[in-house]
C-alpha cells in the first residue's frame, strides 16, 4: 500500500477560522475579521491499495477563478475565502503525472463536502463515492448552498453512497465504517468542523495514518485541542479532538490534516503525532 499526498492549489481564510473564538456567531466572526491567513495548501490523498485505487477528498478545481463560480450573495464566499488553483494543479492531471489514471479509481472517500474537498469530483465519474449520510443531507440542494456547500457545482452524475456508521468501535471512536475487504481502511466519525465530518484511518503492518480532513487545520491545533472557527457545536468538536488525541496516544499515528503545511513532510518521514514511550522508558515507569 502506498499513500500519495497531492496539493491542489492554496486557500486563504480569515485568521479566526483555524482557531475559533468561544463567543459570537461563527459566520459573523469570519466576515468581520480583518486578518487573513497565509495561503494554505489544499491537500487530497491517493492510496494505491491492493483492492484498487482510493482517493480521499478531491481537492479544489481551477474553476474557482471564474467570477461567478461561487454565489456572490453568500457572505462566506464574498468575504471569507480566497483560493488559487491552476488547471494542472487539479487532482486529475496530477494523478496522471505520477502514472495513475483517475478513471481507475475504485473509491472516493469524502471527509466532508466543503468546496476544497469536493471541487475535484468531476475527475472521478467511474468511482464509487462514499460520504456520510448526514453530511450529504445538509450539503445538498438550496439549503446546502445556504450553508456554504456549492452543491450547484457537483457533477450531474454525483450520486454518492450514503454511509452510516456501524457499531464496530475503533476506540475511542464509538463506531466505524469498513471500506476495504482487508479491513485496513476505515471511516471514523469526527463531527465538529461539520456535523457529518468523517476521517479515514489507514492501517499498515507498521503504521497507522489518520487522514483528518478538516478536524483541525494543523497538528498543533489538534494536540492543543483548539476548536476551529466554523464548528457549529464547540462541545462536539472538542470531544472529537479529544478522541483523536487519545487515539494518537494509544496508537503510533501519522496525523494528516488537509491544510497543514507539514502534512507532506510528516507522511514522507513517518513523523508520529505523539512521541511514543520507548520500551526502556516503559520499563522504568513500571518499576
Ligand atoms: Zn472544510
Amino acid at each position: 500500500m502506498r499513500i500519495h499526498v497531492i496539493q491542489t492549489g492554496t486557500v486563504a481564510v480569515k485568521s479566526v477560522q483555524p482557531q475559533g473564538r468561544e463567543a459570537g456567531n461563527p459566520l459573523l466572526n469570519i466576515v468581520f475579521d480583518k486578518n487573513w491567513t497565509e495561503p494554505l495548501p489544499i491537500f487530497a490523498f491517493v492510496i494505491e491499495h491492493p483492492e484498487g485505487l482510493i482517493v480521499v477528498d478531491t481537492g479544489e478545481t481551477a474553476r474557482v477563478a471564474e467570477p461567478s463560480y461561487f454565489p456572490q450573495w453568500h457572505p462566506y464566499y464574498r468575504y471569507g475565502v480566497q483560493e488559487w488553483v491552476q488547471p494542472e494543479e487539479e487532482i486529475g492531471p496530477q494523478m496522471r503525472a505520477i502514472g495513475l489514471d483517475p478513471k481507475d479509481v475504485r473509491w472516493v472517500l469524502l471527509t466532508h463536502l466543503h468546496t476544497d474537498h469536493a471541487g475535484g469530483l468531476a475527475h472521478f465519474p467511474n468511482a464509487r463515492h462514499l460520504v456520510s449520510r448526514s453530511e450529504y443531507t445538509s450539503a445538498k440542494g438550496t439549503r446546502g448552498l445556504l450553508r456554504g456547500y456549492p452543491s450547484n457545482r457537483w457533477p450531474r452524475w454525483f450520486n454518492p453512497t450514503l454511509i452510516d456508521m456501524q457499531p464496530e468501535p475503533i476506540p475511542p471512536f464509538p463506531a466505524s465504517y469498513r471500506v476495504t475487504r482487508a479491513g485496513d481502511v476505515h471511516f471514523v466519525p469526527t463531527p465538529g468542523h461539520t456535523p457529518g465530518h468523517l476521517s479515514v484511518v489507514v492501517t499498515t503492518s507498521d503504521m497507522t495514518y489518520f487522514l483528518a480532513g478538516d478536524t483541525s487545520y494543523t497538528q498543533a491545533l489538534m494536540l492543543s485541542k483548539k476548536v476551529d472557527g466554523v464548528s457549529p457545536d464547540r462541545v462536539i468538536a472538542l470531544q472529537t479532538l479529544e478522541r483523536i488525541h487519545a487515539f494518537c496516544h494509544a496508537t503510533p499515528t501519522v496525523y494528516l490534516p488537509a491544510h497543514d503545511p507539514d502534512t507532506p513532510d510528516r507522511l514522507a518521514t513517518l513523523q508520529l503525532a505523539v512521541v511514543q514511550p520507548t520500551p526502556a522508558a516503559l520499563m522504568v515507569s513500571a518499576v
